[in-house]
């Protein structure tokens, strides 16, 4: 199976091909015609596995074909992940595929100046990428209108669970709109995770690899 097999218009072949993606790996495969079906989606994959292309390349697609939604303001597709180092490699593996077509990027997450993500995101942008408790920080702040956010990522639940934050990531479920599509990846499922997905996430397609 190619890209164009999984439902990718040329134009976006172009920043595939250009990064030297040439085959799908087995996660993105899977995931592909789910998620650009705007279905939502349990995926059991490691990092490494390519997972991160298999969110950010049909949320491109999903704010490209929303040309309404991109007059408003606030993030459009908002990605959370448990640590600074995983929401700083998806930022830049989002930016990569999204620049060229003149979507914005934020990353913010602790370690980083709450003054210059507060700027950054006051200046816009249609995808976020965050550590939950930052985000938090910059709704609190103001910062950020959740209320344009229609695709949410959740990615390696399993180990935000572990650093505690559930609290946070049911707290940004809430500030984003319902009839969202949701993504939630993890290395494995326990009790609770499957519990919150349950809650969240509505007849989600579950893929393994
Ligand atoms: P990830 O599991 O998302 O952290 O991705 C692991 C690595 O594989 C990253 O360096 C990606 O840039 C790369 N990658 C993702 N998808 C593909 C693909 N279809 N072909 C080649 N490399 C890829």
């Amino acid at each position: 199976k190619t890209f164009e097999d999984c439902g990718f218009s040329a134009q976006l072949m172009g920043a595939i091909t250009k990064q030297g993606y040439e085959n799908p790996t087995p996660i993105q495969r899977q995931a592909f015609p789910i998620v650009l079906s705007g279905r939502d989606i349990i995926g059991i994959a490691k990092t490494g596995s390519g997972k991160t292309a298999a969110f950010v390349l049909p949320m491109i697609v999903h704010i490209m074909d929303q040309p309404e939604l991109q007059k408003e303001e606030g993030p459009i597709g908002v990605i959370c992940a448990p640590t600074r180092e995983l929401a700083h490699q998806i930022y830049l593996e989002a930016k990569k595929f999204a620049k060229p077509y003149g979507l914005r990027v934020s990353a913010v997450y602790g370690g980083m100046s709450k003054l210059e993500q507060f700027k950054e995101l006051k200046a816009g942008c249609e995808i976020v990428v965050a550590t939950p408790g930052r985000l938090i920080d910059m709704i609190k702040m103001k910062a950020v209108n959740m209320s344009r956010g229609t695709c949410l990522v959740l990615d390696e639940a399993d180990r935000m669970f572990d650093l505690g934050f559930e609290p946070q990531i049911r707290s940004i479920v809430g500030q984003i709109r319902p009839d969202r599509q949701t993504l939630l990846f993890s290395a494995t499922m326990p009790y609770k995770v499957e519990k919150l997905a349950r809650e969240i996430l509505s007849d989600p397609v579950r893929v393994t690899v």
